[in-house]
């Protein structure tokens, strides 16, 4: 009886709706005439706007449907909240539609400690905190301020839930599948989509299955499943996929090891990553505060089998892995699917030449900052203690939450870090991303980090683009740092401590939760959690800043073929880090032509190896968002061609508006990342890529592109067979044709017409 399902009684923002959510998936039975589905499956579709539109066959969905969705919430952090928020009051609502959170976490920099750093940062950040906690107070949306945490943590502690499916501002929101949710990473225009209640459209992802068997033990931790697997697959592997996780091994992890493994499933470019609903998940919601929901989402699952996937659910592929037999892998340098196990790591250093000495270790962020993480890597710290080791090298811990810090103080953990010369930064995301200041003494040099974090493109962290980081367990980490030798193996090696004596870690051990339970550590860092509009609040955005801006809308598409000139043929990999830095860059994030002088700073140019070096038709050259300022101003609109996975990396939006604010009208690639290609689009640009990837060698900066057949395309509302062709003038007149391959679904053809997705929200909520 769908009518007995009720919200607990102060839980209601925070769950699922699950009568209604249960009534949609028996429509989508229905559609499907009962074909199993997957846990995935069923919690995206029961997210439907209208199951009626579904195709009747799972495999005309999967990989194939667009998908219009009701999100349940939105999170958003504070670098990609402003942009986002921005777009929002273009649209001219009173609240949002669905509950929000803005998270103040990226804009904080790590150096001395908690204390200090928070305080400088807000400093720093004082005009663009107040704006976000302003929009917070103005439309109801939760405001965690600078300090509470990190938002992924947050997330987990608070939001997510078995059945919820929510959107985030940030790559690494599918850290709330570890916790049974269906989290996506989003740019700011997708998360307006949800804030205006505005269906937000997803082509359905195809369902990679990964099976675990077995069970870990001794060194052997989840984010070593990750690692191998992101080995595995490589950083496009998962590209169009959820990647479910099943089998017994799964009913073995904790609930905060499970986020962790969905946390970097953002480096296989999978489009999210979830758990079906545990006995540990139960319990983690018992633990945090949400005992009530917790009992609900049971009762849902014992009574309706929702929350698991169906008898007989088929995925698209299958991918096995033994716990038994997992060992622990360290990823890197400039990319997480580099993987090497642990035991070939002294190896596989020599024949790289890589560096032998390790300069840090960084552990914590949203990734791997769990009860579970922590106990494990002070475990292994008291060890070193009692023999009388001091880390060899600067050791830094970053709490996820105001929670797990206090808990963490409460039980002692703290005490033993600091004892044993860790720093403790604050609760936010520091070093994670490139807002870590090294002080003077900083390398300049090639230099190996060692960090439990997710992601290691260069820069990432000291903004230092010779700091070569590895990702690994925290575990790994905090042993490494007491030999600071890359040919270190804390599971076999042992450390010389004098007098003839020799020191050998036993392996780590930890708690999965407190048993004393969570605290909640300063109450100052909890906002209210049901906060109600107030409209009289005033938001005020100075024309001198130069921190925040606000938006001028894109021009229409003009109804004619685009003839565009080629300002970059790009070589290799291109993230949204080489086409929109972080680091010192994230404070530009609310002032679209500040931070546009960022644009693609990072990318290499293939004609000439490059970095940030582009030439004008002249010969003349210029930095690359120079010269796209100034093609701009001369009304030449411009053309980027690049290799594959352009975009891998982050939901973050500035990588695509950036472009489109600076005059571009195309990016044509041999292939994108999901998100990137996705945002492209709701600026208006038109992403592209060669139907024959050989086209790419026939290109130089300086040709002219024109498409031939891109009103047929909108006219048949991007249902023209899939090609736009292209009409390739060299400079010395020769002209051939080429085709180009779109992904243009009917709205997104509204978009491009509207000249983005906010104007034609905007327009369809006057
Ligand atoms: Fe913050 Fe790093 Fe997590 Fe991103 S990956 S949310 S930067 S801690």
């Amino acid at each position: 009886n769908l009518e007995s399902i009720k919200s607990p009684q102060g839980y209601e923002a925070r769950t699922p709706p699950y009568a209604k959510l249960l009534k949609n998936l028996s429509q989508v039975k229905r559609v499907l005439n009962n074909q199993p589905l997957t846990y995935a499956e069923k919690i995206l579709y029961s997210h439907l706007v209208n199951p009626d539109e579904l195709a009747s066959n799972i495999k005309d969905i999967r990989g194939v449907q667009y998908l219009k969705l009701n999100p349940d919430r939105v999170a958003m952090q504070d670098a990609s909240a402003q942009m986002a928020l921005l777009q929002f009051i273009t649209c001219g609502m009173a609240s949002t539609a669905v509950p929000a959170s803005i998270h103040c976490d990226h804009l904080i920099v790590g150096k001395n400690g908690a204390e200090e750093d928070l305080a400088s940062s807000i400093a720093t950040n004082k005009e663009v905190f107040e704006f976000l906690k302003s929009c917070g107070e103005k439309f109801g949306i939760q405001f965690w301020g600078p300090g509470s945490g990190i938002i992924h943590q947050i997330v987990l502690e608070n939001f997510s839930v078995p059945g919820l499916m929510m959107l985030g501002t940030d790559s690494h929101t599918p850290n709330a599948g570890g916790l049974g949710a269906i989290a996506i990473g989003v740019g700011g225009a997708d998360a307006v989509d949800a804030l205006t209640g505005t269906p937000w459209e997803l082509k359905a992802p195809k369902i990679l299955g990964v099976k675990l068997t077995g069970k870990m033990s001794g060194w052997t931790s989840p984010k070593d499943v990750i690692t191998h697997l992101t080995g595995k697959l490589t950083v496009r592997g998962g590209t169009g996929y959820i990647v479910e996780y099943f089998g017994e091994g799964v009913q073995t992890l904790s609930c905060t090891g499970m986020a962790t493994i969905c946390n970097m499933g953002a480096e296989i470019g999978a489009t999210t990553s979830t758990f079906p609903m545990q006995e540990a998940h139960y319990q983690y919601l018992a633990a945090t505060n949400r005992g009530p929901i917790g009992e609900l989402a049971k009762s849902v699952n014992d009574n309706f089998g929702f929350l698991k996937a169906d008898e007989g659910a088929q995925y698209d592929e299958v991918i096995e892995i033994d716990l038994n037999t997992l060992e622990p892998s360290v990823n890197g340098p400039f990319t997480p699917d580099l993987s090497t196990k642990i035991s070939e790591l002294k190896d596989t250093t020599k024949k790289n030449n890589w560096p032998e000495q390790i300069s840090a270790g960084l552990i914590g962020s949203c990734t791997n900052s769990s009860y579970q993480d922590m106990t494990r890597a002070v475990s292994i710290m008291q060890q070193a203690e009692a023999a009388g080791l001091k880390p060899k090298i600067p050791f830094f811990v970053t709490p996820g939450s105001e929670q797990i810090r206090a808990t963490m103080e409460r039980d002692g953990l703290i005490e033993v870090f600091e004892k044993n010369d860790a720093i403790v930064l604050a609760n936010a995301c520091g070093p994670c991303i490139g807002q870590w200041d090294r002080g003077a003494n900083a390398p300049k040099d090639d230099n190996v980090i060692f960090t439990s974090f997710n992601r290691n493109f260069k820069a990432r962290n000291d903004g230092n683009r010779k700091t070569m980081n590895f990702l690994t367990s925290p575990d790994i980490v905090t042993a490494m740092i007491y030999s600071g030798e890359m040919n270190f193996n804390p599971l076999k090696d042992s450390i010389d401590i004098g007098d003839g004596k020799s020191f050998k870690f036993n392996p780590p051990h930890g708690e999965d939760l407190p048993s004393s339970g969570f605290i909640r550590g300063r109450e100052e860092f909890y906002p209210e959690l049901e906060p109600k509009p107030k409209p009289e609040v005033e938001i005020s955005v100075s024309p001198e800043s130069d921190r925040l801006e606000l938006l001028e809308p894109f021009k229409p598409w003009n109804g004619k073929e685009l003839e565009t000139t080629v300002i970059l043929k790009v070589e290799g990999k291109c993230t949204t880090d080489h086409i929109s830095a972080a680091g010192v860059w994230l404070k530009y994030k609310g002032h679209l032509s500040n931070i546009s002088n960022n644009t693609l700073i990072g990318a290499v140019n293939k004609e000439t190896g490059e970095v940030n070096t582009v030439y004008d038709l002249d010969g003349a050259k210029f930095s690359i968002p120079d010269l796209m300022m100034k093609w701009k101003d001369e009304s030449r609109p411009w053309i980027v061609v690049a290799e594959h996975n352009y975009g891998e990396g982050s939901a973050r939006e500035h990588a695509a508006l950036q472009p489109r604010f600076l005059g571009g009208q195309i990016i044509l690639t041999k292939s994108f990342a999901r998100i990137h290609e996705t945002n492209l689009k709701k600026q208006g640009m038109l992403p592209l890529t060669f139907a024959n990837e050989a086209d790419y060698d026939k290109l130089s900066t300086g040709d002219v592109l024109s498409t031939l057949n891109l009103k047929d395309m909108v006219e048949k509302n991007g249902d023209n067979g899939g090609i736009i062709k292209m009409q390739v003038t060299k400079k010395n007149g020769e002209t051939f044709v080429i085709d180009c391959k779109h992904t243009m679904s009917l709205d997104q053809v509204a978009f491009f017409k509207a000249g983005s997705a906010i104007n034609f929200i905007g327009e369809s909520k006057k």
